[in-house]
């Protein structure tokens, strides 16, 4: 499916996304948070791209890993060690690999999933990027089963399924993170982390 140099054009693609929609997710966040959602993830995978030249000859876990330390160290609140230990738990998932294929990476998001979910105390249903990973997560694992997996089109299910977890954000009372301050004002607005992570997952997809 993927080597390291594909990863490595696959983490500047979403840097270069991140930078993009940084006003996007600001102003979401703006609406249930403190507004700094897109300047983070945009700062955190600036840092991301300055080290990508470092870890060409680097195998997959450690690149994803690196992109975890990375954005733990560079990026404030709440998405950074949330996005971080993701990376990091991916990478780990991952290993000293080269190639990586589709269950692979479903085997990475999943870890990355627990890994937010032990970081941050959360699960699905309170209105966290959560929201759209898991059910892209469990659409993909359906998807990538049946007998000779079409990378692109269990990746599309994927973005599908995180995109309709962003619509169904808008239904939730928020309660974690700061739009939990807000309780049920909080209504009517989609979450922002769940919103850049559907960015990140289109970017893979788009990507095959
Ligand atoms: P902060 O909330 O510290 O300002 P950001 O604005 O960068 O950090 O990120 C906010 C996003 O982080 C939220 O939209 C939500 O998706 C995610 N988030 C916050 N708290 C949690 C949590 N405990 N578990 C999972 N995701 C969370
Ligand atoms: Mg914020």
């Amino acid at each position: 499916m993927t080597d390291s140099k594909k990863v490595i054009e696959i983490l500047l693609r979403i840097a270069r996304e991140m930078e993009e929609q940084k006003d996007f997710l600001t102003e979401l966040d703006n609406v249930i948070g403190d507004g700094d959602h897109g300047i983070n993830m945009a700062r955190g995978f600036a840092e991301v791209q300055r080290k990508m030249d470092t870890l060409s000859e680097q195998d997959i876990g450690a690149i994803l890993k690196s992109v975890g330390m990375t954005l733990v160290s560079t990026v404030g609140g709440a998405s950074g060690p949330l996005y971080g230990t993701a990376f990091l738990k991916a990478g780990m998932t991952i290993g000293a690999k080269n190639e990586i294929e589709i269950s692979d990476f479903l085997a990475a998001l999943n870890a990355a999933i627990e890994g937010i979910k032990t970081r941050g105390r959360s699960t699905i249903g309170e209105k966290t990027m959560l929201d759209a990973m898991i059910p892209a997560y469990e659409v993909m694992l359906l998807a990538a089963d049946s007998g000779e997996p079409d990378c692109r089109k269990v990746l599309d299910a994927g973005v599908a399924a995180a995109e309709a977890g962003v619509e169904h954000t808008k239904t939730l009372v928020a309660t974690k993170g700061r739009a939990s301050y807000l309780g049920e004002r909080s209504i009517g607005h989609q979450d922002p982390g769940a919103t850049s992570f559907t960015a990140m997952l289109k970017v893979i997809a788009e990507s095959f």
